[in-house]
């Protein structure tokens, strides 16, 4: 079948520009997606692009064409710097535009210019490298380094749809070297085809991800909690069942331990709500800079704050103290007021396989519950309730459900 050419040209101008505008629009509508503002701008560049190529032989005969590539150039390099933006690093003015000076460049350099297809050659590598730096970008993603399957998916397929679109008329140049320079050999718009194929789908990466983006970013302000930035009660709830999960697969414990400040209605009375809401900001910062990665920590409200971590209760033993003393500490003086503020916190621990986050909340809050008769600014277990109380109460003892599960599974944790 035939392919014109100049129809394809114009059919491509139409489309990326018109694409160009839905991503605008999208942007307009969704400011908190930056990046989308930069792949619209390169699409609306592409566009212009391919129409200043359509009208340069007739009315910038001259130097029409370097122009057109000069401008694509940037367009890749647009489409960088918003992969760069997306995935939260800083876009690069200077990286944007560092393809088409090259380009401007190299076409001045007669030396270079007098072998065959050396234009073709170049445009490719330019591409190539702006595409493999923007494969890179969409691969890296900083903010969620494991990725989902979809986010696996994108990274595999837009190197290989870059590859074999930008890298093609040099395989077919060096296949075709002896024959004369590409636009002859026909190829020229099958690869204009591949391109145009190329920029419509990749415009759909781009607004899926741009979603899943906004969607992320929504979701993510449903399950925090805005005063400490720490996880809410639902965002908490969630991320402790996966947690759950994972240490089920491995088949080891978890332990939940739940916190509260000591006299902190005290410390509403002696310095104002708003110092208070001070207290609690110093206190998500202290226990979640005393954690590690995997562990889980979220405010239930108030002045109640949950924590979930791999392990059993030696281990969480080791952290609540370091949270306990980094608090004392951090406590003694707050927002310039002498608060000695100090927090009580109450351990529980479960096999994974039987572990239910809320039976064992209410294990960890009577942990709580005796930390704070005993004196407050202190740690206790479940043993230590176990300890304390004079005998071993049987499950129809307890009045709720909750509690008979409860005690089911503290019979299941390992001594
Ligand atoms: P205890 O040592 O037994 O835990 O005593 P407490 O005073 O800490 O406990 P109590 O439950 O009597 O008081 C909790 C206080 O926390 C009461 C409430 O006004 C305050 N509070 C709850 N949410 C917030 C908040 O978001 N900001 C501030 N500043 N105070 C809050
Ligand atoms: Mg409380
Ligand atoms: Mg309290």
């Amino acid at each position: 079948m035939p392919l014109d050419i100049p129809t394809l040209y114009l059919v491509s101008t139409c489309i990326t520009a018109l694409l160009g505008i839905f991503l605008l629009v999208l942007w307009l509508q969704d400011r908190s997606v930056r990046a989308l503002g930069y792949w619209a701008s390169a699409y609306l560049i592409g566009g212009f692009a391919v129409a200043v190529w359509i009208v340069s032989p007739d009315l910038l005969p001259a130097a029409g064409a370097d122009l057109a590539s000069a401008l694509l150039f940037t367009c890749c390099g647009l489409i960088w710097s918003g992969a760069r933006k997306f995935h939260g690093g800083e876009a690069s003015v200077g990286g944007a535009v560092a393809g088409a000076l090259v380009w401007l460049v190299a076409t001045r350099m007669p030396e270079l210019m007098q072998w065959d297809n050396s234009r073709v050659i170049i445009s490719s590598l330019i591409i190539t490298v702006y595409a493999v730096l923007t494969a890179i970008e969409l691969r890296r993603d900083r903010r969620n380094p494991r990725g989902g399957k979809a986010s696996q998916a994108r990274a595999l397929l837009i190197p290989v749809m870059h590859g074999v679109i930008f890298l093609s008329p040099i395989f077919t140049t060096t296949l075709f070297a002896s024959a004369a320079p590409i636009a002859v050999n026909g190829f020229f718009p099958l690869f204009a085809l591949l391109t145009l194929l190329y920029v419509v789908g990749t415009a759909f990466i781009v607004v899926v991800m741009a979603k899943e983006h906004s969607a992320l970013i929504h979701k993510t302000a449903a399950m925090s909690d805005h005063l400490t930035g720490l996880f809410n009660r639902r965002g908490f709830f969630e991320a402790a069942e996966k947690l759950v999960l994972a240490q089920r697969k491995l088949g080891q414990p978890v332990t939940v331990m739940m916190f509260d400040l000591d006299h902190f209605k005290s410390i509403n009375d002696r310095f104002g709500h708003e110092v208070g809401d001070e207290a609690l900001q110093a206190f998500a910062a202290t226990a979640s800079t005393s954690m590690r990665l995997h562990d889980v920590v979220g405010r239930l409200g108030g002045e109640e704050f949950a924590a979930i971590l791999p392990g059993g209760t030696e281990t969480a033993l080791m952290v609540a103290e370091r949270v306990r003393s980094a608090f004392e500490m951090r406590g003694v003086e707050i927002s310039g007021h002498a608060m000695n503020a100090t927090v009580s916190v109450g351990i529980s621990e479960s096999l994974a396989d039987v572990a239910h986050v809320q039976t064992m909340l209410a294990r960890a809050d009577r942990a709580l519950y005796a930390a704070k008769k005993n004196g407050r600014n202190r740690i206790c277990t479940e043993k230590d309730v176990r300890d304390a109380a004079p005998a071993a109460p049987s499950p129809e003892v307890f009045g709720t459900t909750e509690d008979a599960m409860a005690a089911n599974i503290a019979d299941a944790v390992p001594a």
